[in-house]
C-alpha cells in the first residue's frame, strides 16, 4: 500500500564529487573507449615489429606525454606505465627483462601484443555502464568519471521531517527528572532516514496535546516529501497523531498492522506526501521505520525497495506469535549452508540495545508453536 501511493521525485544534475549514495535517475553510457588509447602496463620498452636483441631507443612515450610518431622495425622506445603506445609498436618489454648500454636497449625476444592493454578493454564506445535506479557506491562514481562524468542525472533526496511526541520526553543531556526520559526516536529515525538517502529538514518533539500536534504536524506536511513522527498513535487518552493528521485532512491508508512489533503503525497521505506515524517505543520506531518508510524513501529515488530482503535459516528456534507476523532482530552469520540467523536476545520493543548488533530482522509469519532451528526464514537486511 505504501508502494502503491509513491511517485519518484523529479531528478537534476549531481556534481560526481557529490554523488556518493544517490540514486541515477539515467543510463549511462560512454562516449568513447575507456581506456581511450593502447596503453603500456609496465614500466619498460615498447619496441617495432619483429623486434630481437639489441636495439636502438629513440625517444619516449610517458604518461601524459606520448612519443610524437610511429615506432619502426628494429627501433625501441622507453615507455612508463599508463602512457601512450605509439603506433606501429608491438609490444612493451617490461625494463626488469631488458639490460640497456651505449643507447642501445637488449629487449629479448618479446611475444607479439605483451603488456599493452588495448583501447576499450575496460568500457567500449557507446556501450552502457551504468542504469537507472543504480545505487552510486565508490565503484560507482569512479566509473562515472573513468567515462569523463563531471555530474549524472539523480532523483531528488526526499525531504523528511522527522517529530517524536510525548510529554515525558527530555532532550539528551538534560538533568534526569521523575517520569522523563531521554528521547532515543529522533536520533534513530534520523539516521535511518540519512542512510536511506532522505535529508532531515525538520526534527522536532511536541508535548502530548491535540493543538501542539496538530501545529506541528502542519508545519512538518508543508515542507517535506514524508513525514514521520514517532508515539502518540495508539489508543490511549493522550494519543493525538491520528486525530491531528484527520484534522489536517490527511488521507488515512492503513492504521495498525497484524507485526510485532510495530502493531499501532499508523499511514496515510496527503497530496504526494507520504506520512507514517510510528509507534513510540524505541524498537518499534526503528522496525517500522525499515519496514515501511524506508523503502519510501527509495522508491522516491527511484531505487529497488526489495533490494533489501532475503533469506536465512533460524539457529535456533523461534516461538511464533498466534496471530502477529514478528520481525526479530537477528545476528548473521555466513555458514556453509548460507545465511544462519540467531536473535540478538531479549525482544521487548522498549529494549533499543537489542537492536545494537543486529544485521537483519527476520520475519517470523504467525501461527502456533514455533519455528524450528534449521528453518528458512524470510529475512530485511538492515543498514
Ligand atoms: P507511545 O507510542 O507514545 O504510547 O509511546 C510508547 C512508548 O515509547 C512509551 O514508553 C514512550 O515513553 C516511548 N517513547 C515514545 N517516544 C520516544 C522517544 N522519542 N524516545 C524514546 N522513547 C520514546
Ligand atoms: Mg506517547
Amino acid at each position: 500500500m505504501v508502494l502503491a501511493a509513491i511517485s519518484p521525485l523529479e531528478a537534476g544534475e549531481v556534481p560526481v564529487g557529490e554523488a556518493l549514495g544517490r540514486v541515477l535517475a539515467e543510463d549511462v553510457s560512454s562516449e568513447v573507449d575507456v581506456p581511450p588509447f593502447d596503453s603500456s602496463a609496465m614500466d619498460g620498452f615498447a619496441v617495432g615489429p619483429g623486434a630481437a636483441g639489441a636495439l636502438p631507443v629513440v625517444g619516449e612515450s610517458r604518461a601524459g606525454h606520448p612519443f610524437a610518431g610511429a615506432l619502426e622495425a628494429g627501433e625501441a622506445i622507453r615507455i612508463s606505465t599508463g602512457a601512450v603506445v605509439p603506433e606501429g609498436a608491438a609490444a612493451v618489454v617490461p625494463v626488469e627483462r631488458t639490460e640497456t648500454a651505449g643507447g642501445r636497449v637488449d629487449v629479448g625476444t618479446p611475444e607479439e601484443g605483451a603488456n599493452i592493454r588495448r583501447a576499450g578493454e575496460d568500457v567500449r564506445a557507446g556501450s552502457t555502464v551504468l542504469t537507472q535506479g543504480t545505487e552510486l557506491g565508490p565503484a560507482e562514481v569512479g566509473v562515472l568519471a573513468s567515462v569523463g562524468r563531471a555530474s549524472a542525472a539523480c532523483a531528488r533526496r526526499p525531504r523528511v521531517a522527522v517529530l517524536a511526541t510525548g510529554d515525558e520526553l527530555a532532550p539528551p543531556g538534560a538533568p534526569p527528572e521523575p517520569g522523563r526520559i531521554w528521547s532515543s526516536n529522533p536520533l534513530t529515525v534520523g539516521a535511518q532516514v540519512a542512510r536511506a538517502g532522505g535529508e532531515v529538514v525538520l526534527s522536532e518533539t511536541v508535548p502530548d496535546s491535540a493543538e501542539a500536534t496538530r501545529v506541528a504536524l502542519s508545519r512538518a506536511l508543508t515542507g517535506a516529501d514524508v513525514v514521520c513522527v514517532s508515539g502518540g498513535v495508539s489508543v490511549g487518552e493522550h494519543d493525538h497523531v491520528k486525530g491531528a493528521f484527520a484534522a489536517l485532512g490527511v488521507e488515512e491508508r492503513f492504521w495498525r498492522v497484524a507485526m510485532r512489533p510495530g502493531q499501532p503503525t499508523w499511514f496515510g497521505m496527503a497530496g504526494p506526501v507520504a506520512a507514517f506515524g510510528l509507534p513510540g517505543n524505541p524498537v518499534s520506531a526503528m522496525v517500522t521505520f525499515h519496514l515501511f518508510a524506508r523503502p519510501a524513501l527509495r522508491a522516491l529515488q527511484g531505487a529497488d525497495p526489495a533490494a533489501t530482503r532475503t533469506t536465512a535459516v533460524l539457529a535456533e528456534a523461534v516461538a511464533r506469535h498466534p496471530r502477529r507476523e514478528q520481525a526479530v532482530r537477528v545476528r548473521l552469520e555466513h555458514a556453509d549452508d548460507g545465511r544462519r540467523a540467531t536473535p540478538t536476545g531479549p525482544q521487548g520493543s522498549h529494549i533499543l540495545t537489542s537492536m545494537i548488533g543486529a544485521d537483519a530482522l527476520a520475519l517470523i509469519p504467525s501461527g502456533e508453536g514455533e519455528l524450528a532451528s534449521g528453518e528458512r526464514v524470510e529475512i530485511e537486511l538492515l543498514p
